[in-house]
């Protein structure tokens, strides 16, 4: 059976009603036979219905054994950090999403947990990285915003030589285009606030664990901590993944129509986007990926912050959003939004040019986006001229 066809009908029908959509169990308790004697649920931080059949379906759908549902992916981040002890050493990506750096640096830090970060599309460099304190490898890909891609398969068997634990942040691919458990690795996670959500209107983050005692550590944490994702919102998610392939099969395909759209425009300087051969570690994605997403990254040949903005401000479709994953399409300035806080020589470290601009390419019409990237690029190619010629009559 086909994933779609398996995640469609791994979403119960309600045994007591027929009901074909999951009920959205809105309570904080429930009643009890006799003190400790309940159909399954006491009280909905420890479990609730609707929260536990997302869980189950998305365990399903990442081939894990354990999911959990939070109310953000930081949250479902925090709950994997919280299996570490003070002492303890994380190697992790150095394009990692910006909330997982501040919570590694300025959370985990003071309670003993540190993190060095390394280029992770170099094994050499994680082996040289690895000390007798390491527990944790911690990956993105492809990462956010320059779209850089590890080898999952072969950081798992590292991981596996040193028995540390492998997690793999798998939102920008999502489930749909990537298993990083099939791979090797032993936890995934999620911001479902990104593709599986799939509508910009939901904060949510899970986990999935390979094997069940992992899981239980994560389910203790869940439920100790009480991040928890109420019933409404898991309702939400489980309506996302109900077109999660469909989406990301379009969100893909209008992405890489535009990747080359952009690549052979005369104002932009360099594309980032697993699916172009030029990618660098195209040949990895196209092994361990069934397609290639919908985020677009782009720098122009004018690498100035000005030209991004004149960029930015002047597209209708692509909307001036952060985040991603949404059926509408939008558009962001790393240097002066998700990077705003890192200082402009480690911006540039990190491969995030002053003119870097990020799309998240949605479901609109993909010939209606490129028209609107056009006119966009239009009008900076013509306001760089005026300031050219402004600078030339003033010398
Ligand atoms: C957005 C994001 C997160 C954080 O998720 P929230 O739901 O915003 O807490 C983590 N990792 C990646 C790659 C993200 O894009």
């Amino acid at each position: 059976m086909q994933a779609t066809t398996q995640l469609l009908h791994s979403i119960p029908v309600d045994p007591q009603t027929g009901a074909i959509a999951v009920p959205i169990y809105q309570t904080s308790t429930f009643v009890q036979e006799a003190p400790g004697v309940n159909r399954g649920f006491d009280y909905s931080r420890t479990n609730n219905p609707t929260r536990q059949e997302l869980e189950k379906i998305v365990a399903k759908l990442e081939n894990g054994a354990v999911g959990a549902a939070f109310a953000s992916g930081l949250a479902a981040i925090d709950a994997v950090i919280k299996l570490l002890e003070s002492g303890d050493e994380i190697i992790a990506v150095d394009d990692i999403y910006g909330g997982a750096f501040r919570l590694f640096e300025k959370v985990y830090r003071k309670f003993g947990i540190t993190a060095t970060y390394v280029d992770t599309t170099d094994l050499s460099a994680i082996n040289r990285a690895i000390t007798a304190k390491t527990k944790l490898i911690w990956l993105e890909t492809p990462t956010n915003p320059t779209l850089k891609i590890s080898d999952i398969r072969a950081i798992a068997a590292i991981a596996n030589r040193y028995k540390l634990l492998l997690a793999v942040d798998n939102t920008f691919a999502s489930p749909a285009l990537q298993q990083p458990l099939n791979l090797g690795a032993d936890i995934v996670v999620h911001s479902a606030t990104k593709y599986i959500g799939g509508h910009s209107d939901v904060i949510a983050g899970l986990v999935v664990t390979k094997g069940p005692e992992l899981g239980t550590q994560i389910k203790f944490y869940q439920n100790a901590c009480g991040a928890v994702l109420g019933p409404f919102d898991s309702f939400l998610l489980i309506r996302g993944l109900e077109t999660l392939h469909l989406r990301l099969a379009q969100h893909s395909r209008n992405a890489l129509q535009i990747a080359l759209y952009l690549q052979s425009h005369p104002l932009v300087e360099k594309v980032n986007y697993p699916g172009l051969e030029s990618h660098p570690q195209h040949a990895i994605a196209a092994q361990q990926q069934s397609s290639f997403g919908g985020v677009v990254s782009f720098s122009l040949k004018t690498d100035t912050e000005a030209a991004a903005t004149t960029l930015v401000t002047n597209t209708r479709l692509f909307q001036l959003a952060e985040s991603l994953g949404g059926v509408k399409s939008l558009i962001s300035h790393s240097a002066a939004m998700t990077h705003k806080t890192i200082d402009r020589a480690a911006r540039h470290r990190a491969g995030v040019k002053d003119s870097l601009v990020r799309l998240s390419v949605g479901l609109e019409d993909v010939q209606d986006l490129i028209n609107d990237l056009d006119t966009a690029l239009t009008i900076v190619s013509a306001t760089s001229e005026t300031a050219t010629k402004k600078k030339l009559a003033h010398s």
